[in-house]
């Protein structure tokens, strides 16, 4: 099936799901509507990278290839607005090796997969970051020759695990590098790209709304008749009620 923007009527159940979910629930039901055909038990499972790869193409078709997005200065404070386009961001994920990772820990060797929409579910609860970082370090790691995951890993394992992890898949943390005008620091920001689409829908979803209930109220129009007219004649209606 081919991928096609969102219509209206989708637009707005898209941001009532999106509303109140966690970061990992946006990014799956988002990467679902941009792999149509497949369900979110597919898409749950499938790498961050190629989850957010999927995000990226459905919003390409809805809000186009510039992404604008803001940040603040881990510094100083400032507030950046930053630009980047999906070409940029969907050519980390063409570069992503299929290849799984070996590591030795302990003298007992393990292959490192990369991290799924369920693994952020499953740390999502954890609230000190170092604790889930090393929770996701143990969750990726696949037993190879009967050996168990450890009950705990030293930080140099986790790091070897994080490495690993993002050699496999680098666009399951694609980030833009940042350089902060007012004190000159230079950092790599993360790009949380469902955040990003679901903030966009939620946005247009909210002006969509104002548009029909301005529409019902001058005309007594249902919802659905509003959402049948399409975006052309809603806005012709409109420019009338204004004259
Ligand atoms: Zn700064």
């Amino acid at each position: 099936m081919a991928l096609h923007p969102l219509t209206a009527g989708e637009l707005l159940d898209a941001a009532s799901a999106c509303r109140g979910r966690s970061a990992a629930e946006k990014g799956v039901y988002l990467a679902a509507l941009g792999m149509p055909g497949q369900s979110f038990g597919d898409c749950a499972t499938l790498p961050i990278g190629a989850r957010d790869a999927a995000i990226v193409a459905l919003r390409r078709t809805m809000f186009g290839e510039r992404i604008e997005l803001s940040a603040k200065c881990p510094r100083c404070e400032a507030r950046l607005d930053v630009e980047t386009t999906s070409d940029a961001l969907l050519a980390i994920q063409a570069e992503a090796p299929a290849r799984l990772q070996e590591i030795a820990i302990d003298g007992e060797r393990f292959a490192v997969r990369p991290a799924d929409s369920a693994d952020l579910t499953a740390i999502g609860w954890i609230p000190d970051m170092e604790e889930a970082r090393a929770e996701l370090a143990r969750r990726c790691l696949v037993p190879l020759a009967g050996a168990e995951v450890p009950p705990w890993l030293e930080e140099a394992e986790i790091e070897a695990v994080a490495a690993a992890m993002a050699e496999i898949d680098p666009a399951g943390d694609p980030f833009v590098a940042l350089h902060c005008p007012e004190c000159e620091l230079e950092w790599d920001a993360p790009v949380d790209i469902a955040g990003v689409l679901a903030g966009e829908i939620e946005g247009a979803a909210d002006a969509l709304l104002d548009e029909i209930h301005l529409l019902a109220q001058a005309y007594h129009w249902s919802e659905d008749a509003i959402l049948a007219l399409g975006q052309e004649r809603r806005r012709a209606y409109l420019a009338r009620l204004q004259q």
